[in-house]
């Protein structure tokens, strides 16, 4: 795993949250991408030489609805940035970590992702995401 290459927060309602992410941040999101396949609405900032990434559900079906009706808002998941999903994915499952997903799939922001289930990383949410090459 190269990095951090970003962080996750479930948010409710993005009409709120992103006037209040604008201040904190003191800047706007550079990016909002719907993701149909997890029925999630993704707004991304860019902050120093970090990337945030705001998840809103475009449906009461969507994990990220699931998560905040369980623990409420807050942190969701932590990326890692990997050159080669596959190789890694590979590598983590003969170690015996349990993944959400079988195979990567098309993320936002143009990446391939994998999720780590929490079950095996001490109750912490990972993702994998590699940069899709187009
Ligand atoms: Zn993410």
């Amino acid at each position: 795993m190269n990095k951090i290459e970003h962080i996750g927060i479930a948010i409710k309602d993005a009409t709120v949250s992103i006037p209040l992410f604008n201040k904190l941040y003191n800047t706007e999101p550079y990016k909002i991408e719907m993701v149909e396949s997890e029925n999630v609405k993704t707004i991304f900032y860019q902050v120093g030489p970090n990337k945030m990434e705001l998840l809103e559900a475009t449906s009461p079906d969507s994990a990220i609805a699931k998560f905040i009706d369980k623990k409420g808002e807050g942190i969701h998941h932590i990326a890692y940035d990997v050159d080669d999903i596959y190789k890694e994915m590979e590598r983590l499952k003969t170690l015996g970590f349990q993944f959400i997903n079988e195979q990567p799939k098309n993320g936002a922001d143009n990446k391939l992702i994998a999720f780590i289930h929490p079950k095996s990383t001490n109750g912490v949410l990972i993702e994998l995401c590699q940069e899709r090459k187009s």
